[in-house]
Parts: structure tokens; sequence; C-alpha cells
């Protein structure tokens, strides 16, 4: 059986995009996926469940030719016959054609996220959807409150290459969990504290698998993080750890903060994270005396209604210290800002019409069912198109999600890999090609290499990939764009040249561009990214979204979460899984052999006085439903804590929906962003 090996990278929603080398049989099948050891981020290493891809790649349940609905839906392949693409192209124009005829061209549609993160399959979709003025879509699921708060701060989205960290003497993994989300990282933490015997501290609300191998794990109530790195800074100001001299040259407002801080003392925090005072100014101390401190930001604390406010305030700890000044100092939340493609020929944006409305993907429940603070006073959703994502899982609020999709006077045609449960509820399903049978470019969260793709093996059965879909829909529903006209391959050599790039054969054998700023630019030596070219510890939240009024100026403790009540005291946070990647991996059976079944962490005695024990069946419920799962008894978190891990399917649950029938489709402040760690829930035995 002839073998070659090569390359390629992973398209998964995961910030470390790493540089692939894939072991290919005969041309049609693949064998174990390496990282490549060249590529000095990856280094060699992958998660375990890329590693065994295959499993996917060839999964028996791929799905294979266009498939159209005759029986009920939510059913799955059973209520679907088979068509020719020509008749399934057909059918989709013809119903999109109707339904703007009826109602408008904006009751159509367009819905993805990212099943994968490269450009021209992800986002090729909006290209379609501006040359035909569909609802546009507010992509707020994962990176919106994050990135508001790094923006306030930093003012642009990049920060210290992530290589350096093997120069750092502090490692802080905030609100992160890489051992299970992108391995990679520790790779670097683990040179560091080899070589230069660096300290770790993860602050994480449970004792993640990161915090297992932490010196000091900090585990702050959920949404409490901002009161945590307020108090840090207050420590740092009245013990002598402030750079005073950095912060009159590169921050807007030391004094005004300094006096802010004044009464944000660690007793004060302690009250509100339900940390110990020593704990907090022992990690303040720790990292006030140790220059080079890296913070590794992570997503998870800011899921959260305060979420942008929250992330804010620990952008702000290298700015009091200076740490950025540093090698190995400072901070990276996404270097996903680092290079600045021009994205008009993928997206068609010189077709935007920017009166067509825009509609808030977290939202999609209210959306699909006739929420009017969504639609406004425009037509309702009647057609939806869907690629990379599931959101009959994903999305927050699931019982109006679900009750969107079985409206019968709604068409649904999905792009997939599998029969997901957002597939089951389609009229039409087209099957999608992988990473691996088509072409793409992926930028990076984690690091500074910008990658290319190129397909390695041919289309399985008769799956097409999303740009080919995009393509044939446009041409049947008359839209118009030179970028329809193009290879997947072609529009990305065009777009590096108009973005001023190095072209397509400029890359490494491997498919990489390594885009890292010189040392001045990535600390931000030159200035950051605001006009006045300073760290802004006074937030203009005005500049960032629409929703600002109530935001605090300086770092705070921003009270607007679902704190809880008497009937609903426990909080909920939804984690990611070690073996899922949203939903992406949920059907693999080495994953749900590692995952077990869906199951809450909970503190022993709250376990022990509902009368449970481990593996008992447990109710969590709230004012949006109830869920029923497994309990397992863990110390590892505050007593008013509970976790799941994972994005099961909602056909785990005993009552067929999953845990985002609990979580909030309310809008994060200042411009939206779900909120999926900022839950407020009971607990009974079930
Ligand atoms: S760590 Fe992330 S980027 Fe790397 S292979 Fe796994 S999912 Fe893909």
């Amino acid at each position: 059986m002839p073998l070659d090996i090569v390359p390629s990278v992973c398209p998964h929603d995961c910030p470390s995009a790493c540089a692939l080398e894939v072991e290919r049989f005969d041309g049609r099948r693949i064998g174990r996926v390496r990282g490549a050891a060249g590529q000095s981020y990856t280094r060699g290493v992958v998660c375990a469940k890329v590693a065994r891809y295959a499993e996917r790649q060839h999964h028996p349940a791929r799905l294979s030719r266009p498939l159209l609905r005759v029986g009920e839906k939510g059913i799955g392949e059973a209520a679907f016959m088979p068509i020719s693409w020509d008749d399934a192209l057909d059918e989709v124009a013809e119903k999109l054609t109707r339904a703007a005829q009826r109602h408008g061209s904006e009751t159509v549609w367009p819905y993805y996220y990212a099943g994968t993160m490269g450009l021209v399959q992800r986002d090729g979709i909006n290209r379609l959807r501006h040359a035909m003025r569909y609802s546009r879509e507010h992509l707020s699921i994962c990176s919106m409150l994050s990135d508001a708060g790094w923006l306030a701060g930093v003012g642009t989205k990049r920060g210290v290459d992530g290589r350096e960290i093997a120069k750092s003497d502090l490692i802080v993994v905030w609100g992160g969990n890489p051992v299970s989300t992108q391995v990679n990282l520790m790779t670097h933490v683990a040179a560091a504290r080899k070589e230069r015997g660096a300290k770790l501290v993860v602050v994480d609300p449970y004792r993640t698998a990161t915090a297992e191998q932490a010196d000091i794990h900090l585990a702050p109530l959920p949404g409490t993080d901002g009161a945590l790195a307020c108090a840090v800074m207050h420590v740092l100001f009245k013990e002598g750890f402030a750079d005073r001299d950095y912060m009159a040259r590169y921050a807007d407002d030391p004094d005004g903060l300094e006096a802010h801080l004044a009464t944000r003392d660690p007793a004060w925090a302690a009250r509100i994270t339900g940390l110990s005072e020593d704990e907090i100014l022992g990690f303040a101390r720790l990292y006030g005396r140790t220059k080079r401190s890296y913070i590794r930001v992570g997503y998870g604390f800011s899921r959260s209604r305060n979420g942008a406010a929250q992330l804010f305030a620990v952008t702000c700890l290298p700015a009091v210290t200076g740490a950025w000044a540093y090698e190995g100092g400072g901070a990276l939340y996404s270097n996903l800002g680092l290079v600045a493609l021009d994205l008009t020929l993928i997206e068609g944006l010189d077709r935007l019409d920017p009166a067509t409305r825009i509609l808030d993907q977290s939202r999609i429940g209210p959306v699909l069912t006739g929420d009017r603070r969504d639609l406004g006073d425009g037509p309702p959703v009647t057609a939806l198109f869907i690629q990379n994502t599931n959101p009959m899982v994903v999305a927050p609020e699931s019982a109006l999600v679900h009750r969107g999709f079985a409206r019968s006077d709604l068409f649904v045609c999905i792009h997939e890999q599998f029969m997901t449960e957002t597939a089951a509820m389609a009229d039409i399903v087209l099957p999608a090609t992988t990473f691996l049978e088509h072409d793409d470019i992926y930028p990076a969260g984690a690091h500074t290499y910008l990658q290319i793709g190129r397909a390695v093996l041919g289309p399985y059965a008769e799956c097409r990939s999303n740009h080919d879909v995009i393509c044939g829909l446009a041409d049947r529903l008359g839209a118009r764009h030179p970028g329809f006209a193009m290879s997947a391959i072609e529009l990305i050599d065009r777009t590096l040249r108009i973005s001023g790039l190095p072209n397509v054969e400029s890359f490494s054998k491997g498919g990489w561009l390594d885009c890292c700023p010189p040392f001045e630019t990535s600390h931000f030596l030159e200035g950051f990214a605001h006009a006045d070219g300073k760290f802004h510890f006074r937030a203009d939240w005005a500049a960032i979204g629409p929703h600002h009024a109530e935001l605090p100026a300086y770092p705070d403790h921003f009270a607007i979460i679902d704190a809880g009540d008497l009937e609903q005291p426990f909080r909920l946070i939804a984690a990611p899984s070690r073996s899922f990647l949203n939903t992406s991996f949920n059907n693999t059976p080495s994953s749900i052999a590692r995952e077990g079944r869906p199951t809450a962490l909970v503190h022993p005695e709250v376990l022990a006085g509902l009368g449970l024990g481990d593996g008992d069946r447990i109710r969590i419920g709230n004012r949006r439903g109830s869920v029923v799962v497994h309990a397992r008894g863990f110390d590892g978190l505050q007593r008013r804590v509970v976790i799941t891990e994972g994005l099961w399917p909602n056909h785990a649950f005993e009552e067929g929906i999953g845990i985002n029938l609990l979580t909030s489709a309310d809008p994060g402040l200042p411009r939206g962003g779900a909120v999926f760690h900022d839950t407020s829930v009971w607990l009974s035995p079930a």
C-alpha cells in the first residue's frame, strides 16, 4: 500500500491552527495525522482527536450525496431520499427566490460559523449574501465579548508571539484549558518550566486538566474575574510593583486608575470572587515581582454578560507592571488581527449594502420564533441556508431554537459533512468536503503563521466544497461577482496579492508563512493601537458597541451577571470537553468513549446534601427548563459552581434536549456576544 506524507492545516475552531503532516495511502485514505515538526508553534504536536482524524474522515456516517426530506423533521436519514446535485441546487435556488419574492430578500438568512476556520470555505457564504442582499449575520457566538474587552485596552487584535512563552518566568492561563482545548500552548509552557523554572498560574472556576498542572490555581466564581484583576492591580499599586515610568509613557490614565482601585482591595474582591484574601495577595505579589510574566487570555471568562468588562480588566495587568516591555512578557488573546487580509473578493464586501438588516447568530432561537426585538419591522426569516455550524445543539436557549426549526413555513438547506441534528431538520441536505478535500487559507489565533492547506484527497463520494456550492447557487440565483468564477486557490492567490502579501508560491513547502512582526511591534513599544498610542485604562466603550452606557470606564466588577437567587442558587458552566470540539467530534467512537456520558461535576458536599452519590442522576434546571445528567462529586470548584463538559448531541440526554436548553440568548454588553457561562440553576435528584 503506497504511503506518502502530505502537508495540511487543521481547520477546526481552535486557536492553535496546527500545521499537519498527513499519512496518505493510495491517494484515497489517510492514516495517522501528526503535527508538523518544522512549524515552530506546532512543534510536532497535535491533539488526540485530530491525530485520529481518519476516524472522522472515513466515518461510515459521512454524508455522500444530496438528500431531499420526504418524511418528518428530526428523524434523520430515514426521512430523506437521494436526489441529484442539479435537482438539489435548482430546488434550493427556487425556494430562496420564492421566499425573497414573497417577503423581500432579507427573509433569507445565510447562517454560518466556524466549522472550518479557512477563509474561503467559511466566509464565501457572505459573497452570496451580499450579492443577493440577504440578511446579514452578527457573529456573536464566540469572540464578540472577548474582542470587545481586548480592543478596549489594546486597540488591536494581536499580542505577543506565543513562542515567547518559552522565555517567560510566569505564565498565567486565564479563562482557558489548553490541555484539553489547545494542547500546543502547553508545549511552550513546558519549555519555560523546564528551562527557566517558570511558574504556571491558572485562573478558572474549576480544576481543569490545565489547573491540575499549575503551581497555583485560582477558582473565582464565574463572572467575577474582573474583581480579581482589580484587586491584583490594587496590590500592584499599593506595594510598589506598578511600573510608573512605563505607565507614564504607554498608558492613558494611570493616576485615574490608581485612585479608582483604592477601594478594590483583596478583601473587597474576596467577598465577590469567593477566593481568600491570601490567595489574591499571593498571586498579586508573584505577578508583581515577575517582569517576564505572560498572560494567555482565554475565552471562557468572556462568555458572560459582563465578559467584555472582565476581559478588559485582565488586559490591564501587564500595562500596570510594564511586563509588555520584556521578552516573554505581556499578553496574548488572539493574533487573528495580525495579518491585514483584504477580504473583499472572498466575502464580496464590494456588494455589501449597509441598509440590509443584521441578525444576531446567538439569538437564532428568538429570531426564528419571531421576536420583534430581533426582526425589527422586517420580514420573518422564512429561508435558511446553513454551512459550518450546528445551531440545534450549539446555540443558546435551545427550546426556542428547536421550536423555530420545527416551523412548517421555514425552508432550510444545510451543507454538512454529517447528518447533524440541524441537518435532520432541513429540507435539503448537501454533502460537504472536509479540509482534506479542498483548498483553503488559515490565519491563526495562537501564532503568527498564515497557512495554506491544499486538498490531499479527492472529494468523498459526491461531496462538494462550500466554495463550489456557493458558486453553483450564485449561478442559479443570478448573483454576480468575480469571486464566483474563480477556484478556491485562485481566490487565495488573488487575496494575497491585493493584500500586499507574498503569493501562494512563496509559502513554505509545509504551507506556512511566518508573519511575526518585530519585537517592538508585537510588544507595543511603538505604541498601542489607539489614536493616542496609549494603552487605555479608561475604556471608550462607546467606540466599541452601541450598548455602552452601563459599562464602567475603568476596570471593575460589572455586576450584571445572572448571579442566582434563592430559587436558582448555583452557577453553571457548560465548558468544552477534551474530545469534542463544539460538535465536530461528538460522533467519533474514540471521542465518545473518552467522554463517557453527559455528566455534572458537583461539589461532594452539595451532592451529599441532595442525598446523591457518584453516578446518580441529577436534574439541573432554571426558568428555561431542565435536563437530567449523571453526577460526579468533584472538589475542584466552589460549592455554588456546577460544571458540565462537552456539547453532547441532544439525543444523548434523557429528554432529547441538551445543555443549551439552560443557557441564555441574552446579548452581552456592549455589542452582543453569547453568555454561555453566565447561567444560574437549581439542582435536584432526578
Ligand atoms: S490542537 Fe487545535 S488546531 Fe491543533 S490539531 Fe487539535 S484542534 Fe486542530
